[in-house]
């Protein structure tokens, strides 16, 4: 009988780090309309000023700040009328003292104009007059050429996965087309002489496969692209031919199923089979997924995942959402939440325990409800909004304890 020589967490992603570390993924251009959730690929810097010219804020009139001070409803600052500035257009109007002329949000601040009163703090007397109630400082409602971006400003950091306001940043630059990181390619292979394609008829005894799903979209969140979705029987052979595919085709393997030491369990075998360093690590002590394979097999990162759905999305998270990180040099940072526990929860000695919670607020606090279940039951995952970690040194965790937890 063989037995793991667990590793910790923390070692586990280093091995994995540290292995790969000089493997580099490679970058491609996308259009802006398609770079949401895309991670950049090098620093993104501006030739430009944004904006281009002074705008106003508001609508209102530009005038110069000095004629405001000390203007109220009833003692009112008297400017001449002398012009309108038109939307997206140039103007040739020059303010100086006791003049004032129209101007529209985001419209052209003309020259000598060093504010804008807005309307609502203003009467019109005539076409020629109007009347200023309330005072404005400099620059007030005005914003200045390169306020917004500077040139050779770096405007997106190398690293950042694009949300909706650096697409909208990018757009502001005239810049359409954005270098990224080509998304790292993946296989996934189930195994198990018990496991069917979810169309199958499921007969008894047999599993439908889970992994193959929860594994595929868990990978594309993070950031990956699936090139292939197989599975296979606990057959030595069909493995390792299926491996083999799956290091030609793409930059990480993912098996589930078979990672552990029975009859049957043939992952291991088959990945040093094929030649190169093969196996740095088989065991991690965590809750869920101790039964974790780790390799490098011909130069690519091969994971064999615990055939259970929950502890194979958990130890995706743990140990290759890290990795990925650094393949993109990713700087964004995972949401999490800050939640009191509602209940005590025990840790398994001797190992990080991921917890799964449900999260609810009640008057601006969050609480946190640990959820009791087992590994091999895909709902104390789908029914949870987070989890929390229990570090390998933790006892557990208390009602009441204030805890980070990660949003699912
Ligand atoms: P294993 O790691 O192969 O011993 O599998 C552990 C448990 O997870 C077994 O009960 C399997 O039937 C189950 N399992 C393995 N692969 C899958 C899968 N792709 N979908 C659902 N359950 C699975
Ligand atoms: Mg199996």
């Amino acid at each position: 009988m063989e037995f793991f020589k667990c590793i910790l967490v923390e070692e586990a992603v280093n091995i994995i780090k540290e292995e790969f570390k000089d493997y580099k993924l490679e970058s491609e251009i996308v259009d802006l309309e398609y770079a949401y959730d895309r991670v950049i690929y090098e620093d993104v810097v501006s030739t430009q000023f944004v904006p281009e010219f002074d705008r106003s804020t508001v609508d209102g009139y530009a005038i110069v700040a000095e004629d405001s001070y000390g203007a109220s409803d009833t003692i009112p600052t008297i400017l001449d009328v002398i012009g309108e500035v038109k939307m997206g257009e140039m103007t040739d109007i020059v303010i100086s003292s006791g003049k004032c002329a129209y101007v529209p949000t985001g419209g052209m601040i003309p020259q000598g104009a060093n504010a804008v009163i807005m309307i609502e703090n203003t009467e019109k007397m005539d076409e020629k007059t109007l009347l200023v109630q309330k005072p404005v400082r400099v620059q007030e409602n005005v914003i200045k050429r390169g306020e917004d971006i500077r040139e050779n400003e770096i405007v997106i950091e190398k690293g950042r996965k694009l949300n909706p306001a650096h697409i909208g940043a990018l757009a502001s630059l005239g810049i359409s087309r954005v270098k990224v990181f080509k998304k790292p390619k993946v296989s996934i292979i189930s195994t198990g002489d018990e496991i069917i394609g979810i169309e199958e008829k499921l007969e008894y005894g047999k599993i439908r496969d889970i992994n193959s799903y929860s594994l595929r979209a868990q990978a594309q969140k993070s950031g990956l692209e699936v090139v292939e979705n197989v599975i296979v029987k606990d057959d030595f052979n069909q493995l390792k031919e299926a491996i083999e595919k799956g290091i030609e085709k793409s930059d990480i393997v993912l098996l589930s199923g078979g990672s552990s030491v029975g009859e049957r369990d043939f992952t291991k075998e088959a990945i040093n089979s094929l030649g190169g360093k093969g196996i740095l690590a088989h065991g991690i002590s965590i809750k869920p997924g101790k039964p974790t394979l780790i390799a490098n097999a011909k130069g690519k990162l091969v994971i064999g995942l615990p055939g259970h759905p929950v502890s194979a999305i958990t130890v995706f998270m743990a140990v290759v959402e890290p990795f990925i990180e650094q393949l993109y040099s990713l700087k964004t940072i995972k949401p999490t939440i800050f939640a009191k526990m509602t209940a005590n929860f025990p840790s398994a000695p001797g190992k990080d325990t991921y917890v799964f919670v449900n999260i609810k607020k009640e008057d601006g606090i969050y609480y946190a409800t640990p959820k009791f279940g087992k590994s091999g039951m895909i709902t104390n995952l789908s029914k949870a909004d987070g989890y929390i970690v229990l570090k390998i040194q933790e006892e557990g965790v208390n009602k009441g304890d204030l805890r980070e937890v990660y949003l699912l």
